[in-house]
């Protein structure tokens, strides 16, 4: 199999206990059959808790019973999980096992990426702004079958060579408003249409209709939405002082790297869709930036590393949210 991921993907480890936003807290944590089965033979007292906090959600899917603060009751005080310290890595499920992992799967070809709701992807994401490569492992692979959807595979490959061209300008040392326009010009060209961009009020429009993910997103949502026009004014000074071109490009590309190619899906028809919210996604993330840069005249990494783990939260870590920026449903 081919696989391609983000050149900082192996630089990547769980900083557990120092992470000031544990994933074991406010998500269900489903647990997958196998795993599940295993915990059946745990003995002792550490076996007896874990079968007795396994619940089934309303899909009726096997996951643990978050505390009235929705914490996992595996994680500990100290923000360390009793089951790696009990039972060893081993014994997690797929999901802990696996998050903040993400896998794209093109048939003979998988894309693999470390998912942004995650402070430490972030901060490997942003701590420099030298341009996003992507690594691709096993590219001489020879098929001898041909992939069970053919039609899939040609949809990606088509796509991924439009995505090329999309590095390619943010790679470059062009202005970022001006490698939006090349962009938007490539992907005109591959759909064969002129598209229009979301503005930043229909970027906000569409971003209150999302499900909050929690009250903290309704409450930080309004506080930008209610001032976007005094924040407005500050984005040259803004621009003139943090100097963003770099790291915009870089999210932007990490961003079409996760979401575009997903439009092979649905037979490339939503491409300009998909491109539309890749754009408006790090628009947004540039809002917020400016926010704290009127509230603080400064931008810190830990600040870019907020505003991109909670865009990331709140919209492409809910299926819902993306299908409704995306679709309109
Ligand atoms: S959010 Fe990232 S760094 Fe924090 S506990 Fe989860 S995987 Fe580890």
């Amino acid at each position: 199999m081919i696989t391609i991921k983000p050149d900082f993907y192996k630089n990547f480890k769980c900083i557990a206990d120092k992470c000031t936003d544990s994933c074991c807290v406010g998500w269900e944590i489903i647990v997958d059959s196998e795993t599940s089965e295993k915990y059946e033979d745990i003995k002792g007292d550490f076996g007896e808790k874990i079968r007795m906090n396994l619940v089934k959600d309303e899909d009726n899917e096997i996951c643990f019973k978050l505390d009235e603060k929705e914490r996992c009751p595996f994680l500990n005080k100290n923000n360390l999980c009793d089951i790696i310290i009990n039972c060893g890595e081993d014994a997690l499920c797929s999901i802990c096992t696996e998050h903040p992992r993400f896998y794209n799967d093109f048939q003979k070809v998988i894309e693999c990426g470390l998912g942004l709701c995650c402070e430490e992807v972030c901060r490997l994401l942003l701590e420099t702004d030298k341009p996003l490569k992507y690594i691709t492992e096993n590219e001489d692979e020879v098929f001898t079958e041909q992939p069970i959807d053919k039609e899939l595979y040609e949809n990606y490959t088509g796509l991924y060579n439009i995505r090329e061209e999309l590095f390619e300008v943010l790679n470059s040392d062009k202005d970022f408003d001006d490698k939006i326009l090349l962009l938007k010009a490539i992907i005109e060209q591959a759909v064969n249409e002129k598209i229009v961009l979301d503005s930043d009020s229909a970027i906000l429009s569409g971003y209150e209709k999302t499900e909050p993910i929690n009250e903290e997103w309704t409450e930080y949502f309004y506080s930008l939405k209610d001032n976007i026009n005094d924040y407005l004014k500050k984005e040259k000074p803004f621009d003139e002082a943090t100097n963003g071109n770099k790291i915009y490009s870089k999210i932007l590309s990490y961003i079409i790297f996760r979401h575009l190619s997903n439009s092979a899906y649905s037979n490339n028809e939503g491409l300009k869709d998909y491109f539309n919210f890749c754009v408006s996604a790090v628009r947004f993330i540039k809002l917020c930036d400016i926010k704290i840069y009127c509230e603080t005249n400064t931008l810190t990494l830990k600040d870019r590393i907020e505003n991109v783990k909670r865009w990331s939260k709140q919209i492409e870590y809910s299926d819902l949210n993306v299908e409704l920026l995306i679709f309109g449903e």
